[in-house]
């Protein structure tokens, strides 16, 4: 199997049982003196750096830039301080540790494509223990851009410097929980697979016509089977 897939972490894999988002907003609090009122549906699917932007507009495009090498550094140490929180309270979502090995059987080379920023993604698939699969250096990350739509790229591109394969978009597999995700993998005309473990219902996903939907990933048959009709 010539497949890359590129796994949405949050809502998908694991759930940080709002963990990652107290670290996140302690971190705002530390770095833009002030947080964010919005609720964890309206993060879903979006960049970390889209949702500093988005959250503190009106300090100017240019300054936000400015200072997201500081609001990373923040995020990581509170979520490092939060470790035995996050160890405590996050959980691998059903059937992910197997749907991981069946595909890694298969062949696949399985990453992340997550609006994590890159630290965050590895300290939270570390301390769940699911990097054993992924291979990290060729995912894509919400420090690469603060679109979503514009991450695939980033993963192709590693992938094929890494593995002297070039993956076509019929080789590329998006699997997450969110409209965004299913946008961001229609958009590299990658094959979308939608999960309904995060914030979003079934008939929400398959609105955005997804190529598969699934309610959550205990059934490997039924993910492997689609994972098979893409390209
Ligand atoms: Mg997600």
């Amino acid at each position: 199997m010539h497949k890359l897939i590129l796994w949405d972490v949050d809502g998908t894999l694991l759930y940080s049982g709002g963990v990652a988002g107290e670290a996140m907003r302690a971190a705002m609090t530390r770095v833009y003196g002030r947080t964010s009122t919005e609720a964890r549906h309206s993060y879903a699917g979006k960049t970390d750096r889209q949702i500093i932007l988005e959250t503190f507009a009106d300090l100017g495009h240019d300054a936000l830039l400015e200072s997201l090498d500081r609001f990373t550094e923040a995020y990581i140490t509170e979520l490092s301080n939060r470790r035995e929180e996050f160890l405590a309270r996050c959980r691998v979502l059903p059937g992910v540790t197997a749907a991981l090995e069946r595909m890694a059987q298969a062949g696949a080379i399985q990453s992340v494509l997550t609006g994590n920023l890159q630290p965050i993604a590895q300290i939270k698939l570390n301390l769940m223990q699911l990097t054993g699969w992924l291979d990290l250096a060729v995912g894509a990350y919400g420090s690469d851009h603060h679109r979503r739509a514009e991450l695939v790229p980033f993963a192709v591109a590693r992938a094929a410097q890494r593995y002297g394969h070039t993956f076509t978009s019929h080789d590329v597999v998006v699997i997450g929980d969110t409209p965004n995700d299913i946008d961001c993998g229609r958009a590299a005309g990658a094959y979308t697979i939608a999960i309904a473990t995060g914030p979003f219902s079934i008939d929400d996903l398959r609105a955005h016509t997804p190529d598969a939907a699934l309610p959550d990933l205990a059934d490997t048959d039924a993910l492997f089977t689609a994972i098979r009709q893409a390209g």
